[in-house]
């Protein structure tokens, strides 16, 4: 394992990032591949309330009851339901209590998605202010912040000088779209961690497509991925959501190789990579049909919709098939078509994607093939 010094903090961490928000149903199990992947050499790990239907704090608390090697810790407050600081303090106390530890290695402010949310964060008695007063307390070691926003705003944020690091993300697919972010994180010397290193698991699913970004033959689609982002100045970790020890051995073996990208194949990559690339749903679902007025499940269609950007409409056609075939989209779900445009899903992408104006496009799809 590689080991970075986060920004200014002190701390070393593995450049390879345990994110856990991918584990499966058996508690046990999943804290032994935490317990796994730090036998194996990674120190940073991920987690937030709500992740895993609200276990993921807990599971870690698990593993460290045992943990074979020294470890950091990273959580969230999610600041769009804690907004007082005294709502902070309490989701503190809540994920000290989970965890089983005296004090949080790197607290988030949760997913800032534009410049008056952050100001929201920034007012006084409101979330930053929470933190920073556990930090004084010794609860917190390093205040930061994962976000959403444009590179522009990011830069705004870090040039504020408020937070210690950065949670962003960067894969090798949208790269040239996000850089700015990271050039300002590297400017003003702060941690860059990078989640959604595989584009929402779309690289997975698609090897095939995405084989152009492989450097060695002997390298899968999802390592020359992780590899990519660990490559790029001014990242100091790659987070990668890890549900079992095969995952945990396929990440890691990611940065056996050289961190480095060669010229040639940075201008193959660059040669593939256009703003439509860009502008790929990541299934973060983020959105959800729960908000939908129409109970519209427009994470699907826009999941589908990728297809059409990366091939064609009828792949998107033979993936929503596929969805009705798993029982994901049912008979009584809303259709594309029942789209009100309330833009409440729009509000809430954290791509910015015109959900409503692909939503028409699927419809249209659908109603041609009928
Ligand atoms: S814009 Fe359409 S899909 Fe989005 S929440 Fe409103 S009705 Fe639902
Ligand atoms: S549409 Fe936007 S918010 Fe919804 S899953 Fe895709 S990227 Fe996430």
């Amino acid at each position: 394992m590689i080991y970075r010094p986060y920004g200014k903090t002190g701390k070393e961490v593995s450049v390879i990032g345990f994110g856990g928000m991918r584990f499966g149903d058996d508690d046990d199990y999943a804290a032994e591949v935490v317990r796994y992947a730090s036998e194996k050499g990674i120190n940073y790990f991920d987690t937030a309330p709500f992740y895993c239907d609200d276990r993921s704090e807990s599971i870690f608390g698990k593993a460290f009851k045992k943990m074979p090697n020294p470890y950091y810790i990273s959580t969230k407050s999610m600041i769009r339901k804690e907004k007082t600081a005294d709502e902070v303090r309490a989701r503190i106390e809540k994920s000290l209590g989970r965890l089983g530890v005296d004090k949080i290695n790197f607290f988030h402010m949760w997913c800032l998605m534009d410049l008056d949310q952050y100001r929201r964060v920034m007012a006084p008695g409101g979330p930053y202010e929470g933190a920073m007063k556990a930090k004084a307390e010794g609860l917190v070691d390093h205040v930061v912040f994962s976000t959403h926003c444009t590179g522009k705003d990011i830069r705004t944020i870090i040039e504020d000088d408020v937070f210690e690091g950065v949670l962003l993300g960067y894969n090798v697919i949208n790269h040239p779209f996000r850089q700015e972010g990271v050039q300002a994180a590297l400017e003003h010397q702060l941690g860059v961690v990078t989640m959604n290193p595989l584009s929402g698991g779309l690289i997975p699913r698609y090897q095939d497509h995405f084989s152009f970004i492989r450097e060695y033959d002997e390298e899968s689609t999802v390592q020359a991925a992780l590899r990519f982002n660990a490559a790029q100045p001014g990242i100091t970790v790659v987070l990668a959501g890890m549900g079992s020890k095969e995952e945990v051995d396929e990440n890691t073996a990611a940065v056996a190789r050289p961190l480095t990208v060669s010229e040639a194949k940075r201008r193959e990559i660059s040669g593939k990579l256009t703003e439509k690339l860009d502008a790929l749903c990541t299934n973060c679902q983020y959105c959800r049909e729960k908000k939908c007025p129409s109970k519209i499940k427009m994470n699907l269609y826009m999941e589908a919709y990728n297809l059409s950007l990366l091939i064609n409409s009828d792949e998107t056609l033979r993936q929503l098939d596929w969805y009705h075939d798993r029982g994901e989209l049912k008979a009584e779900d809303g259709l594309p078509g029942d789209c009100i445009a309330c833009g409440i899903c729009e509000t809430l992408c954290t791509q910015k994607l015109p959900i409503i104006q692909r939503l028409e496009a699927v419809q249209a799809m659908l109603d041609q093939r009928s």
